[in-house]
């Protein structure tokens, strides 16, 4: 399941080469070419799926299961201060390729780095709307 013309896919299989932090089967992790901060990675899938709806059940449960992994080694080998995991979908949410992928951001004190956003103030029916239109 790979796709062609798809950088991460040809990444993920070693196809074009990587800083590679960890290898296994079913995933590569590598370093960012535009970290945010120092050690800043991406968890790859090897097989090709555009996004988090995409992702097989098994194989999102298996990508958190390494992301706590690879956040355990990471704060422990870089001692950062914290980490935030990252992973965006669609143009909108910031997605800028299209084969999913988890950022590990690692957090220092001083990075000077900003990952968040404007909380807004929505009243109790507001929610409630929101709420059923989720569940119906
Ligand atoms: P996103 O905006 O969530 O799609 O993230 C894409 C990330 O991939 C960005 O942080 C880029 O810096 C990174 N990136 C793009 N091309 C490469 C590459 N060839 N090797 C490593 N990281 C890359
Ligand atoms: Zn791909």
């Amino acid at each position: 399941m790979k796709e062609e013309n798809c950088i991460f896919c040809k990444i993920a299989n070693g196809e074009i080469p990587s800083k590679t932090l960890h290898e296994d089967e079913t995933f590569r992790v590598i370093l960012d070419v535009g970290p945010a901060t120092r050690g800043h990675a991406l968890i790859l899938p090897k097989n090709h799926f555009a996004n988090l709806c995409e992702l097989p059940e098994e194989t999102a449960a298996d990508a958190m299961k390494l992301a706590r992994r690879m956040a355990a080694l990471m704060t422990e080998k870089l001692s950062c201060d914290g980490l935030n995991l990252v992973q965006n979908n669609g143009e909108t949410a910031g997605q800028t390729v299209f084969h999913f992928h988890m950022h590990l951001i690692p957090r220092y004190g001083d990075d000077g780095q900003k990952i968040g956003w404007t909380p807004g103030q929505p009243t109790q029916e507001e929610l409630e709307e929101i709420r059923k239109t989720i569940t119906a």
